[in-house]
């Protein structure tokens, strides 16, 4: 046992000490009380020791970046609403709407648990989506938590952008639709992707590791599906179930 526990402090990647494949997603929130997407739900898969804690985020009329799933909340849609009104709104756990700034600030303050930030697709313009792409490099590395942090997003034009200005990062494409040897060729990190493209192609996960490059599945929330992937040894699962995900995997 005590040789295992060594091997896997030797093959941490440096910057954060992989314990485990779990990755929260929109944080823990389902079993905790806490708001999908709120700094508590950040706060909380924290806490449980997450390898990750996913979160999505979008762009205001203003220009200013906010940690939200949908496009929408409360019938305010973000993206044509100026940050004067959004900064109004509060989460049904009573936070406010959290500002990526305000996010980051809270997951900097630990090590341990990655950041994995969604950059969403833009509903108006291409040129929106990347200029969100571009802002949240910026802010991420303002914030100094590039080290910690981890680009996914479904638009292939925004995962390219991110890696050309940050090309250190960890970029995984969320869409399904490209194959290993195209991840490869485009000089992206990894696939993040719906778990039924991983159960259709099951050849994926020993293709991505044979390229050293990495597999994160999403949703996954039943246990015979947490299970499969654990079997399977994907590298990374998203998770609404983090806690029994944790319990599955010790
Ligand atoms: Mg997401």
């Amino acid at each position: 046992m005590l040789a295992i526990g060594l091997m896997s402090l030797v093959s941490m990647d440096g910057m954060s000490q992989k314990k485990n494949k779990v990755i929260a997603h929109r944080g823990a929130w389902k079993n905790t009380g806490a708001t999908e997407n709120s700094i508590g739900a950040l706060e909380h898969a924290i806490k449980l020791g997450c390898y990750g804690s996913e979160f999505d985020v979008h762009m205001s009329a203003d220009s200013v970046l906010y940690v939200l799933h949908d496009h929408s909340i409360q019938g305010t849609n973000i993206e044509t609403t100026n940050s004067a009104e959004l900064s109004k709104i509060k989460l049904a756990n009573g936070e406010s709407l959290p500002t990526l700034e305000a996010y980051l600030k809270a997951g900097s303050k630990q090590k341990k648990t990655r950041l994995i930030l969604e950059i969403k697709t833009s509903k108006i313009s291409k040129e929106r989506s990347l200029a969100l792409a571009t802002k949240c490099v910026e802010l991420v590395k303002k914030m100094k938590v590039e080290k910690i942090t981890d680009y996914i997003a479904f638009s292939w034009d925004v995962c390219l952008k991110v890696k050309e200005l940050a090309p250190k990062a960890h970029v995984e494409y969320l869409n399904g639709d490209k194959t290993p040897d195209e991840i490869q060729a485009a000089g992206l990190d990894g696939i993040d992707y719906h778990l039924s493209v991983l159960k259709r192609k099951e050849d994926y996960i020993p293709a991505m590791r044979q390229k050293k490059l990495t597999t994160n599945v999403w949703t996954v929330n039943d246990e015979a599906d947490l299970k499969y992937f654990l079997e399977k040894d994907v590298d990374y699962i998203t998770t609404n179930e983090p806690e029994l995900l944790l319990s599955l995997s010790k």
